[in-house]
C-alpha cells in the first residue's frame, strides 16, 4: 500500500513545489493528496462553508489511506493578505479544527516563509 499524506495548500504556484518537495524529504511519504484554497489558512480557521474541503479530506483519508496531513500558509499570500503573526494563529487554529474532524491523524502546520522554505508552526 501506497504511503499517502494530505496537504491543504493555497493554490498559489511559488508554493506548490517547495512543500511537496519538502513532505517527501520529511517523511516517508509515496504520494501526497493536495486540495487548495485561496488562503487556505484563512478558509479553514473562518467561518466559510468547508464542506468541500472535508470531502476531499474524507476521500484522502478514508479511501486512499492517508495517516498525515499538512495545513499551509505563505508569505505574500494574495488571498489571505494578512501579517505573518496573524498567519501562524490561523496555521494552529486550522490544525485544531481539523484534530477535531480527523483525532487520530498527524497534523502538521507549515510555514512558507519569503525565501521559499518550509517551517513547522504546530505539530
Ligand atoms: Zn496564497
Amino acid at each position: 500500500m501506497d504511503i499517502r499524506a494530505t496537504c491543504l495548500n493555497c493554490m498559489d504556484g511559488r508554493v506548490q513545489l517547495p512543500v511537496l518537495q519538502w513532505i517527501k524529504a520529511s517523511y516517508p511519504v509515496d504520494f501526497v493528496d493536495v486540495i487548495t484554497e485561496a488562503g487556505m489558512d484563512a478558509v479553514l480557521s473562518g467561518q466559510a462553508d468547508i464542506s468541500e474541503i472535508l470531502r476531499s479530506i474524507a476521500i484522502s483519508v478514508n479511501l486512499n489511506k492517508s495517516t498525515r496531513l499538512f495545513v499551509v500558509g505563505h508569505n505574500d499570500c494574495r488571498g489571505n493578505p494578512v501579517e505573518e503573526k496573524i498567519h501562524r494563529q490561523q496555521i494552529r487554529d486550522s490544525v485544531e479544527r481539523l484534530k477535531s474532524y480527523w483525532p487520530n491523524q498527524e497534523i502538521v502546520g507549515l510555514w512558507v516563509n519569503a525565501s521559499w522554505s518550509v517551517e513547522v508552526v504546530s505539530k
